[in-house]
């Protein structure tokens, strides 16, 4: 079964038309990687995904549900693009914004158990923010911030985790232990959504590429991003294969 089916979408904000007959799907242990210019309307398709805005056309359905009637948004891991402002959770400390990624989860009364706090304590760990757990997410940089959203996507082990330039704010070392990381989650079994602006690098890790730019330009496995002669057309050899990331093996 599909984790992810979109068909025939299409979105305007007012009379601007940000997305056109947009139609795709995800299989489960995917990984893909979201690209587009700025504008293009990523953001958009996510938020479209998650329930967040309403399509103006197209369904959107997932592990085979209509996205109106899905029962399991707790197998669901979401990094949004922005950092929230850092006064709106004030004062929470990390660890208390990594258990929102259970707490928001769960019915009333939404206690936290012991298994609850083993699994913070393996997000935290995974991040390597444990020696920040008790500090105050608003005094936290950029960077770190980020990765302790990122621990909150995770925290659950989500089987379908959709991330929004989730490496904007990261410092190169910690990007690679993020993409590390991530990968791991896609070996066992978990089915990835990525926005990135990345395009030179994505190809290391990811398995299929979606391109969009309002409407559906490509999509499909790198190799056959490759090969594809509508690409050549749209980007040009080099860039082609600059993207790609596989050209010794195509
Ligand atoms: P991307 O993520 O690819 O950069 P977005 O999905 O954020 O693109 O935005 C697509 C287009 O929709 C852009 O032109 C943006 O200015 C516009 N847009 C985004 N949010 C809104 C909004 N709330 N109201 C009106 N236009 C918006």
């Amino acid at each position: 079964m599909d984790v992810l089916t979109v068909r025939n979408l299409n979105f305007r904000y007012n009379t601007a038309e940000i997305l056109k007959n947009i139609s795709f799907s995800v299989g489960a242990g995917d990984y893909v990687a979201l690209v587009g210019p700025n504008g293009s309307g990523k953001t958009t398709l996510i938020k479209i995904i998650l329930g967040l805005l309403a399509p103006y056309g197209g369904t959107v359905d997932i592990f085979g549900h209509g996205r109106e009637y899905f029962p399991h948004w707790d197998k669901i891991g979401y990094l949004p693009q922005k950092v929230a402002h850092p006064n709106q959770l004030f004062p929470a400390s990390v660890r208390e914004v990594v258990a929102m990624g259970l707490i928001s989860r769960k019915r009333f009364p939404r206690y936290l158990r012991r298994n609850d706090e083993e699994k913070i304590g393996a997000a935290l760990g995974l991040l390597d923010i444990t020696d920040l757990a008790r500090i105050p997410f608003a005094e936290l940089s950029l960077g770190q911030q980020q990765r302790v959203l990122v621990a909150r996507a995770i925290v659950n082990k989500p089987d379908f985790l959709i991330m929004d330039e989730p490496t904007s704010a990261l410092d190169p070392e910690n990007r690679e232990r993020f993409f590390a990381l991530i990968q791991d989650l896609n070996r066992g079994g978990a089915t990835i959504i990525i926005v990135t602006h990345d395009l030179g690098n994505i190809g290391r890790y990811s398995s299929k590429l979606l391109y969009i730019d309002k409407r559906l330009i490509f999509y499909g496995s790198f190799e056959e991003f490759c090969h594809s002669k509508d690409v050549t057309q749209l980007f040009g050899e080099y860039a082609q294969h600059i993207i790609c990331h596989r050209h010794d093996a195509c």
